[in-house]
């Protein structure tokens, strides 16, 4: 990646809001295709940034003469992918330049970028800070070389803990607001000894403030699924998998981290603002390739092929394959299918959700796999037990429409 001249940019002032929504961009971009990814992206010789930046920012206009923006700052932006890192930071900036002029960002934003560690280098680094770029999410996965090789990581154990060391380094200089770290478990011949270890090791020697641990999940349409169909690789152990989530927890826990959601750890004060969005039902604008967004009770899905994608935005027309009004009952689900994933918080439901729900959460309580506080005006705040957390899917099962 070239290293790039970028200025701070002056504080813009943006139209006014309420700070509430957020901002998902997709940046459609790999170098390659690891062997477990069925996300939407492409990975072309030559990554025409500046076209698909140019369609990012004229999806981002129309959708505000549509009406169909956030009708206010942002509270957050979340540029997530396929890899981000690769966005040459002069067109990152390009983009930047248009949130603030077409929806303005709350002067206390949460800026996150998704990166991977062979693109964490000095000068990158300094690049991004530079544009307000306030947390970064690095894609580690494994401290084990053999599994960054089954799984076709472009990085090596060394460029991991390279570019953990200076995300630690620029947080503990406070100039980066919080980092998070992904890994991955469950995968062929990992053992929870080495789990436990991966963990301990990542804590101790970099301390991030959050942590994303994802168990690896088998995509039919992947290089990993058709091994899998094929008898050459074993599909992961949902038992043990889910005995690494809770070993992850009583690891953890001693340092700080708080198991705020499914996948989630954060210590005091690093909770993701931005995917709490989702979580909570909050509007977002989706920007991108195979992007989804959620605003004024509007469910959009885009184009998930970023060269199609480009060429709806150049011809001037938005590039959603999808626009939904989900129904009372649908959204009525998605609050619970999406709630429950805060372990802390749980779900508020209103009282006629309650009502609506009165057989899945007497059924669900009876199980073990839920616990209700009851709250004024007939509402409920439903939690999932660690009972509940192990048989999620069963849980979500009782409560479909
Ligand atoms: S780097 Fe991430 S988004 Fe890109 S192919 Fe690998 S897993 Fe998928």
């Amino acid at each position: 990646m070239a290293s790039a001249q970028v200025t701070a940019r002056p504080e813009a002032p943006g139209p006014a809001g309420t700070a509430e929504g957020g901002i998902y961009v997709h940046f459609a971009y790999c170098a390659r295709r690891c062997v477990y990814c069925d996300f939407a992206l492409a990975t072309p010789r030559r990554i025409p940034v500046t076209a698909y930046t140019d369609a990012l920012i004229a999806e981002l206009a129309a959708l505000e003469r549509a009406g169909m923006g956030l009708g206010g700052r942002a509270r957050t932006l979340y540029v997530g992918g396929g890899t981000p890192s690769l966005w040459d930071p002069r067109e990152l900036a390009r983009f930047l330049d248009a949130v603030h002029r077409e929806v303005g960002l709350d002067p206390t934003a949460e800026l996150t970028l998704e990166a991977n560690p062979e693109d964490v280098t000095e000068d990158w680094l300094a690049a991004v800070l530079a544009l307000g770029v306030n947390r970064i999410s690095l894609g580690v996965q494994s401290l084990d070389a053999p599994t960054l090789a089954s799984l076709s990581r472009a990085h090596g154990v060394s460029g991991a803990t390279l570019a953990m060391t200076r995300l630690a380094e620029a947080h503990a200089q406070g100039r980066l607001r919080s980092f998070s770290v992904d890994l991955i478990y469950g995968h062929v011949g990992q053992t929870m000894a080495a789990w436990e270890a991966e963990l301990d090791q990542v804590v101790a020697r970099f301390a991030p403030p959050h942590l994303s641990l994802y168990a690896l999940t088998v995509e039919p349409r992947t290089v990993l699924g058709l091994e899998v169909r094929r008898g050459k690789t074993a599909a992961p152990d949902d038992g043990l998998q889910g005995d690494m989530l809770f070993a992850a927890r009583d690891r953890l826990a001693p340092s700080g981290y708080t198991h705020y959601e499914v996948s989630s750890w954060a210590r005091p004060g690093h909770v993701a603002v931005h995917n709490s969005a989702y979580w909570e039902l909050r509007p977002w604008l989706g920007l991108g390739a195979g992007a989804h967004g959620f605003v004024a009770g509007q469910r959009t899905k885009n184009e998930p092929r970023p060269a199609r994608y480009v060429e709806h935005l150049a011809a001037g027309t938005l590039a959603h394959v999808e626009v939904e009004v989900p129904d009372t009952a649908t959204l009525a689900f998605e609050r619970v299918l999406t709630g429950l994933r805060r372990l802390d918080l749980g779900v508020v439901l209103p009282a006629v959700d309650v009502q609506r729900f009165a057989v899945a959460i007497a059924t669900s309580r009876a199980k073990g796999w839920l616990t209700t506080d009851a709250l004024p005006q007939g509402e409920a705040r439903l939690r999932l037990t660690d009972h509940g957390l192990r048989f999620m899917d069963d849980v979500l099962l009782a409560f479909v429409p």
